[in-house]
Order: structure tokens, then C-alpha cells, then sequence
């Protein structure tokens, strides 16, 4: 059957690949898709193969991000390379596939949808895409996911058990509230569920190198899963992805330091 034939042509496509991680989060604008970036900059300078699939249609896009331009692809063609950013880590983005104000349109049109009839449709061109692209030889596939509990465990049905997670939270009661649905629903399948992250955990001060609180801590929910690591509010993480700068080499700060630390713990 078709879809039998494009799983098959899916897992020999990513038959080279050593990790699949994929990164998700409660709700929107916690900071996924930069960490994603930066977490597959600190582990390029250390010389890994690495590639991002920007999985999240209406997101900011992660080759706008990462300073890459569209590829053309046909559908069951021979597959086509990767593009790739200055600093050599493969990106291929789904927001690029329409221009963005289409996106928003694809938003409102989505929303008269049901649930399943729109994942059905964004999986069949995710399907698309991962069978199209030639993956290659990479030590580790990031996935940028949309935001969402369910859309985090559809993700999990659809790219198989082989895909480990990573939940990025911030430090609100709300947010941290919303992964632990996240975290619920993974645990009840076979993924693997490494951590989370908490971005914006404080920002970090470059006049004086320090780390300082942004949130008022109040009790938080323990979300039972190991922390990766903490990474601070830090303008120049934004200004990269704002200015869609290739990531070759990690700030030498705290930041940097902490990003490194925690793309450790992926692989
Ligand atoms: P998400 O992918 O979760 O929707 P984004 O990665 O798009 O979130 O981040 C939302 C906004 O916050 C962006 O403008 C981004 O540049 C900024 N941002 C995220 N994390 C940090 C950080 N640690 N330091 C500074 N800015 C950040």
C-alpha cells in the first residue's frame, strides 16, 4: 500500500542517522525553535553532522532562522540535498514551503478543520518531505515541532519510536503546567522522554557576565522528568535568529556555555 511504500522509503532515508530527537513544547513562543538552532550550533562546533526539520508550518521559520534558502523537491523523484547553512547544519523548514502571508492563511482555513483531517494532511507532506531529502550520513536529526500536547504525541505516533523528545519550558506556572500534559501523554508510549529545558530562566547581564532573575519563582509543579539545563534570556541569542545568522561558533559566555552543556545530553 502507499503508505507502507513511503514508510519504507522514509526509515532507508533515515537509515544514516544516529539520533532522532524532536523538540516540543506546551504552547508557543517558550523559545523551541531558537534553542533548537543554537542547541545544533554548539553541537556543529564540535564537529557533528547535524540537520533541523522545522516541522511547525506557522512558526517563524527556521531557514529564515538559519540564514538558508527553500529547496525544490518532486515527490517521489530521486531525493535532493539538504540545504545547508554557512556553518554546514542541513535545514529544511515546512513554513518555507508557502510564502508567509499563506501561512496565516492556512492558519484560519485549518481552524474550520477538524484535528485529524489537518494532521492528516500536514503528516502527508511531512512524509513527503522526509522521503524526498537526501538525510545522508548525520549523527543527529533535530525536530522543530508545533506547539501542543496533542500535536506533540500525533508527532510521536507518526515518527515512531525510533524519536527521543525534548520539552522546552519557561519558568511560569502556566507554561510548566501545560508540558506536564506534554509529559503525561508521552509517558503512556514508547519514546523516549529525555528532559525538559527551561529558557528564559533569568537573563543574562553581558556588562557583568551574570545570570539574573527575570521570573518571581513561585512553587512549581514538579514535571518528573530530568531538567537538561537552564538557559538565560539573552538578546544576542535573539538578534542571531532575527538576523539570520548562520551559528558557527557559540558565544563564549554563560549562554554559550550553558547551550553546550545541555546539546550534550541529546545524543
Ligand atoms: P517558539 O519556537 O517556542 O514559538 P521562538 O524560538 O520563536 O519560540 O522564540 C520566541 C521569541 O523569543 C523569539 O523572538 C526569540 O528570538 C525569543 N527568544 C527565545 N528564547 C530566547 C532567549 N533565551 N534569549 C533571548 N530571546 C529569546
Amino acid at each position: 500500500e502507499q503508505v507502507a511504500e513511503q514508510r519504507a522509503r522514509i526509515s532507508d532515508g533515515l537509515a544514516g542517522v544516529r539520533h532522532l530527537v524532536a523538540v516540543g513544547s506546551g504552547k508557543g513562543g517558550v523559545g523551541k525553535s531558537t534553542l533548537t538552532l543554537h542547541l545544533a550550533g554548539a553541537l556543529r562546533a564540535r564537529g557533528l553532522r547535524i540537520a533541523i526539520l522545522d516541522a511547525d508550518f506557522n512558526g517563524p521559520s527556521q531557514a529564515r532562522m538559519a540564514g538558508v534558502q527553500g529547496a525544490l523537491f518532486v515527490p517521489g523523484r530521486d531525493r535532493v540535498a539538504l540545504p545547508r547553512t554557512s556553518s554546514g547544519i542541513g535545514v529544511f523548514s515546512m513554513g518555507s514551503l508557502v510564502p508567509e502571508t499563506s501561512a496565516l492563511e492556512f492558519e484560519s482555513t485549518a481552524q474550520g478543520e477538524s484535528h485529524t483531517w489537518r494532521a492528516t494532511r500536514e503528516f502527508a507532506l511531512l512524509g513527503e518531505i522526509l522521503g524526498a531529502f537526501e538525510w545522508g550520513e548525520l549523527d543527529l536529526l533535530m525536530f522543530d515541532l508545533p506547539p501542543g500536547a496533542e500535536r506533540t504525541v500525533q508527532y510521536a505516533d507518526f515518527l515512531g519510536p525510533r524519536t527521543s523528545f525534548v520539552l522546552v519550558t519557561i519558568p511560569s506556572e502556566v507554561a510548566r503546567g501545560v508540558v506536564a500534559r506534554s509529559v503525561a501523554a508521552l509517558s503512556k508510549g514508547p519514546n523516549r522522554l529525555l528532559g525538559y529545558v527551561e529558557n528564559m530562566s533569568g537573563y543574562y547581564c553581558r556588562d557583568c557576565d551574570a545570570i539574573k532573575p527575570l521570573f518571581v519563582s513561585r512553587n512549581q509543579a514538579d514535571l518528573g522528568i530530568p531538567c537538561l539545563g537552564t538557559v538565560p534570556f539573552d538578546p544576542e541569542l535573539a538578534q542571531h535568529c532575527d538576523q539570520g545568522l548562520a551559528l558557527a561558533d557559540m558565544p563564549d559566555t554563560l549562554v554559550g556555555q550553558a547551550l553546550d552543556q545541555i546539546a550534550q545530553r541529546l545524543m
